[in-house]
């Protein structure tokens, strides 16, 4: 069983964001076969109603956060927990980064909805 820590500190370098950017370049068999892939398990995927395909690994996934501004990496292990063990709607992406989430879920920040 796979478990996160909520209070793990996620301070991407400038490499770290190079190298995710980089990563989201490549070949979907490339990405597959990167040692930041996580795969996924669609047995754990199964309240995902979707047209498309499953997807069959998570890679890193660079963004800017829409309330700061800053850039963080949505880890290839959290979307894993955020799909399969939060059984999280497939189109999520990540839209803010965790000091953000942190504050709104403590009420100290703008509250944002979809
Ligand atoms: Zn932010």
């Amino acid at each position: 069983m796979m478990s996160r820590n909520p209070d793990k500190r996620r301070n991407p370098s400038a490499k770290q964001l190079r190298e995710a950017d980089r990563v989201q370049q490549l070949h979907p068999l490339q990405q597959r076969e990167h040692p930041s892939a996580v795969p996924a398990d669609h047995d754990q995927l199964v309240h995902i109603n979707t047209y498309g395909a499953l997807p069959d690994y998570y890679i890193d996934q660079p963004f800017i956060c829409r309330v700061c501004g800053k850039r963080e990496i949505w880890k290839a292990r959290d979307q894993k927990w955020y799909y399969e063990e939060a059984k999280g709607h497939i189109d999520a992406i990540a839209v803010e980064c965790h000091g953000c989430r942190k504050a709104r879920k403590q009420g100290l920040g703008p509250e944002v909805h979809e």
